[in-house]
């Protein structure tokens, strides 16, 4: 990573070297929360928890983005290579039921090694990845055999969109190719028993206010690409903070029910069987998790 282009930005920062690229990631891989996580979707936190681990940085920074200091500040310290396969085995002797790494991209050539070591000391939870839907597909083959699980976001369709809150105009594109290596991955979901995901794709979208319509082009994309291989995740948490609407008003609301149901209903009306849907109240900054690995 002399000169990084791991991810669509392709910044070309020197991170041997200890440069910071876009993402904010240099050479050391930083951790801002290790913890049981309960607020996942179901069939990953389960009773138990999820082993969720949040990365540092983030290689697409959108403006409203609710994890906002450890994407664009941050926020977090150095772990070395033992100490993260160390909290992974912790996380599973703790209860989780997956270990959950959550915007890992731009470390993932140094938790290849990490993930395989953890699994070489019996690590026999699956490993989810958590991720913006803005990668090559090239980085995602690296997980090939690696990640069981991907809980990956679909932002957008629009490239207008995507340029405008991500500065990311080629997301759309990244997001299909990368889901698209997923799924050559993990064609079929399997569930344990007690209804908990062991192998599977899970694509998110969050509703931005106003943006119905664009929600609906996503939907519609995913299920005819993969019909209900792939499981839906329709999100109504969006959460309005001042640095993003003071930018774009339109982004200075929650989403109304109305806009939610709009949404679901046509998910439904598409055919789509495989979906989960949030309850109302969960837009609040309360449910931002406190981030507890400050350096
Ligand atoms: S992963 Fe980070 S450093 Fe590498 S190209 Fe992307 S933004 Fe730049």
């Amino acid at each position: 990573m002399e000169e990084c282009r791991l991810c669509p930005r392709r910044c070309g920062a020197n991170r041997v070297g200890g440069e910071a690229g876009f993402c904010g990631a240099a050479s050391e891989i930083r951790i801002a929360r290790a913890a049981l996580h309960f607020w996942e979707e179901p069939c990953i936190s389960g009773r138990e928890g999820s082993g969720t681990v949040f990365f540092s940085g983030c290689a697409l920074r959108c403006v409203y983005c609710q994890n906002h200091a450890i994407s664009h500040e941050n926020f977090g310290k150095p772990v070395s290579c033992e100490e993260l396969a160390n909290l992974f085995l912790s996380l599973e002797r703790q209860g989780a039921n997956n270990i959950n790494l959550v915007t890992p991209d731009h470390f993932i050539p140094d938790l290849v090694p990490v993930m395989r070591a953890a699994r070489g000391r019996g690590l026999s939870v699956p490993f989810v990845v958590n991720c913006s839907g803005y990668e090559t597909a090239g980085l995602i083959s690296r997980l090939d055999g690696l990640a069981d699980i991907y809980l990956t976001d679909f932002k957008y369709m629009d490239p207008e969109k995507a340029a405008k809150y991500s500065g990311a105009g080629d997301y759309p594109e990244r997001a299909k190719e990368s889901l698209e290596e997923m799924h050559r991955q993990v064609p079929e979901a399997v569930f344990d028993s007690r209804g908990i995901m062991k192998k599977g794709i899970i694509v998110r979208h969050l509703l931005l206010p106003g943006m119905v319509r664009e929600a609906e082009k996503i939907i519609s994309y995913v299920f005819d690409a993969y019909g209900d291989s792939v499981f839906l995740s329709l999100l109504r948490q969006y959460t309005p903070f001042k640095r993003a609407s003071e930018r774009f008003p339109e982004l200075g609301r929650r989403v109304t029910k109305r806009e939610y149901e709009r949404m679901v209903d046509f998910a439904i009306g598409l055919g789509v069987n495989n979906a989960f849907l949030q309850e109302a109240g969960t837009a609040d900054a309360s449910f931002v998790p406190d981030w507890d690995m400050g350096a």
